[in-house]
């Protein structure tokens, strides 16, 4: 089956699918005195993909952040509202951040391995963290589920960043697998690769939903067509002081949007009026 097909598959079945794994209710985002992301409502569907598409400074990446508490890392930032994962509101003090960020992992726009081999790029974070099992085991497994184990299984030793930029991206997503987590954020993560790397990225996306919930920024239409089951399309709206600030606009499945959105911004962002 075409990976299109299978996309449209689930798509169809998304009704009987799980409830939500994060759950977004009056989310507001400060950088300084600066609202950058307006009160955004919205739940994250499990084990699906969803993309957040939209014109650049519409807080995409802002509210990714928001679901591992990165924005935490960012002096300035101040999240109000409330964000429950799985039934804990992350933005309680008694959330430990290093902990959920072991949860909700992190996949960057260009890829970042670590300065060293492929092998420790799997192994460091986990033996650090005190993990009891086979790490050979654990390093092949994350590799096999990244689809890159064959692409490396003979060269462990080799530094992760003499791969190219598709097996680094590759290799970051088993990096990130290895820590066990539940959900996988990802920021424009093909935006750095070439159309076939970019395609094994999307695949392997595909693959991996049967077992996490992903998020992915993405500025490419075609893509969050092509991979998401849910589509958030955000945009920008000038406050009374003249200046941008982000918002949601509608939250749908993917085939809804690109085909009938129910909004008229949705609409023209889509056909391309602009953005
Ligand atoms: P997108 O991902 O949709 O391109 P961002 O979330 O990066 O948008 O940015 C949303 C708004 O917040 C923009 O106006 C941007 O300039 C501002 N912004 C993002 N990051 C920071 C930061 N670290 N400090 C100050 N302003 C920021």
């Amino acid at each position: 089956m075409s990976y299109n097909s299978r996309n449209q598959r689930d798509s169809a079945t998304i009704n009987q699918k799980n409830q939500a794994v994060f759950n977004v209710e009056g989310v507001k985002v400060y950088y300084g005195g600066f609202l950058a992301l307006l009160d955004v409502h919205l739940q994250i569907p499990d084990k699906e993909i969803i993309a957040f598409i939209g014109p650049s400074g519409c807080g995409k990446s802002t509210l990714l952040r928001c679901f591992n508490r990165m924005n935490d890392l960012i002096p300035g930032a101040k999240v109000e509202g409330r964000l429950h994962y799985r039934d804990r509101n992350i933005y309680d003090s008694r959330i430990n951040s290093v902990k959920l960020r072991r949860q909700v992992g992190m996949v960057f726009q260009r890829p970042n391995p670590f300065p060293k081999s492929i092998y420790e790029n799997i192994a460091f974070s986990p033996r650090a963290n005190g993990y009891k099992g086979n790490l050979d085991e654990l390093v092949e497994n994350s590799l096999r589920r990244a689809a890159i184990w064959n692409e490396v299984k003979d060269k462990l030793k080799a530094k992760g960043t003499a791969l190219s930029g598709g097996q680094q991206q590759r290799l970051c997503i088993a990096r990130a697998i290895a820590m066990k987590p539940d959900v996988l954020l990802m920021d424009e993560p093909c935006s750095a690769l070439d159309p076939i790397s970019t395609r094994q990225v999307e695949e392997l996306c595909l693959e991996l939903k049967e077992q996490y919930t992903i998020i992915m920024v993405t500025h490419n239409m075609q893509q969050a067509s092509r991979v998401a089951d849910w589509t958030a399309f955000f945009n920008t709206e000038i406050d009374e002081y003249g200046k941008r600030r982000g918002k949601l606009v509608e939250f749908s499945p993917t085939v809804q949007m690109f085909n009938s959105p129910n909004t008229q911004e949705a609409q023209e962002y889509i056909s391309g009026r602009f953005g």
